[in-house]
């Protein structure tokens, strides 16, 4: 175990922060016995403000069409292989209403940014919908970049969170996982309305993005400290065989794992989900996840017959499965280490 890394892990236990300096020092030289000891004092934090509880989100994947090209994503608009779909209102609100059954209180509806369908008055009826049929719910939104009026619009139709990850706060690094159309400063503003519009926000990055450096993930702890967002969403990156970046290598399993560990320590009572993606790259990576520090899940409630097209990266799991599948099978993973989940909206305190 590397001394220096295990005293900055009780640092940022004790003060909540650490320089850039230290962050870098933590990512050049962790190694497993650090992770492991991460793990623990993550644990600790989670059961003492959540205790065994693990909070379930439901995931509506309502179109899979997108104006972007980012370089990592399956559903960038270059990508002439992939199956484009879009639900229906009515599909939409029959997902909700099947997972409200299933013990769902939180949905997130999450697509491409497919803007000229989608439009945001057809998104404010769609909350709306959602929310006059289940009162008791919290609504979750993940459209990418919108401008700040529409998202005014949705936080006034009913709109309780928002989930856009950062991806790097590195301006430099972004620019080679983004063509040059898109913007940094376009996506951190976005960011930034909507922590000012009242919205539950989640950041977050994919460890391992091609051309990351500990550099950049100082950065980024950095920007989480600063920003303080409800949520982080953070997965390995993951390649996508009809992307530019097919042939780079996935992200580190036990490196996602640390930075969960690192986000629970310095963010105690964060919203923290080990996602699909972990637990793509490692059979149980989720259950890996809740014992590094998260605290949330987010299966998937699409339609089955859409539930493969929706593919951000190779080998995506839970595609063959229905809603009530995933939702028992994830029951009893979270049995099976001590773990229950709960039947609540689970709003940030
Ligand atoms: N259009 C929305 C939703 C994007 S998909 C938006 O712009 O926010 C949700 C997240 O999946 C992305 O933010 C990205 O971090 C992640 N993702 C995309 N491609 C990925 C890949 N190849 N491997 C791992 N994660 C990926």
């Amino acid at each position: 175990m590397s001394k220096q890394v295990r005293s900055l892990i009780d640092k940022l236990d004790r003060d909540k922060t650490l320089s850039k300096a230290e962050w870098v020092t933590v990512f050049d030289n962790w190694d497993e016995d650090d992770r492991a000891y991460a793990a623990g004092l993550a644990r600790e934090i989670s059961q003492s403000v959540f205790g065994n509880k693990i909070y379930i989100r439901g995931i509506v994947e309502f179109s899979n069409v997108c104006k972007n090209d980012c370089l990592y994503c399956g559903i960038r608009r270059s990508n002439t292989n992939a199956q484009r779909y879009r639900l229906t209102d009515e599909e939409i609100l029959h997902c909700c209403d099947e997972g409200y059954e299933y013990g769902f209180r939180t949905f997130v509806l999450q697509s491409g940014e497919d803007y000229a369908v989608y439009t945001p008055e057809r998104m404010a009826g769609i909350v709306r919908s959602i929310k006059a049929a289940h009162p008791d719910c919290a609504v979750t939104l993940s459209l990418g970049e919108l401008e700040r009026d529409a998202l005014a619009l949705l936080r006034e139709a009913g709109a309780d969170r928002y989930l856009l990850r950062h991806e790097t706060a590195d301006k430099e690094h972004y620019q080679k996982l983004h063509p040059a159309g898109m913007s940094f400063e376009h996506r951190m503003n976005c960011l930034h309305d909507l922590k000012d519009l009242g919205y539950q926000t989640g950041a977050g990055i994919m460890v391992g993005s091609p051309y990351q450096t500990g550099e950049c993930l100082a950065e980024d702890m950095l920007f989480f400290a600063e920003f303080r967002p409800e949520m982080i969403g953070i997965g390995p990156f993951l390649p996508h065989k009809d992307t530019p970046f097919r042939d780079m290598p996935k992200g580190s399993c036990e490196l996602t794992l640390l930075l969960l560990s690192l986000c629970r320590i310095m963010l105690p009572d964060l919203l923290l989900p080990a996602t699909t993606a972990l637990g793509t790259i490692r059979p149980d990576g989720r259950e890996q996840g809740v014992l590094h520090g998260a605290n949330v899940i987010m299966p998937n409630l699409s339609p089955s017959a859409v539930r493969k097209k929706y593919l951000l990266y190779d080998n995506k799991i839970c595609t063959e499965d229905s809603t009530g599948e995933c939702r028992f099978c994830l029951q009893n993973r979270m049995k099976s280490i001590g773990y229950e989940i709960e039947i609540t909206r689970g709003d940030h305190r």
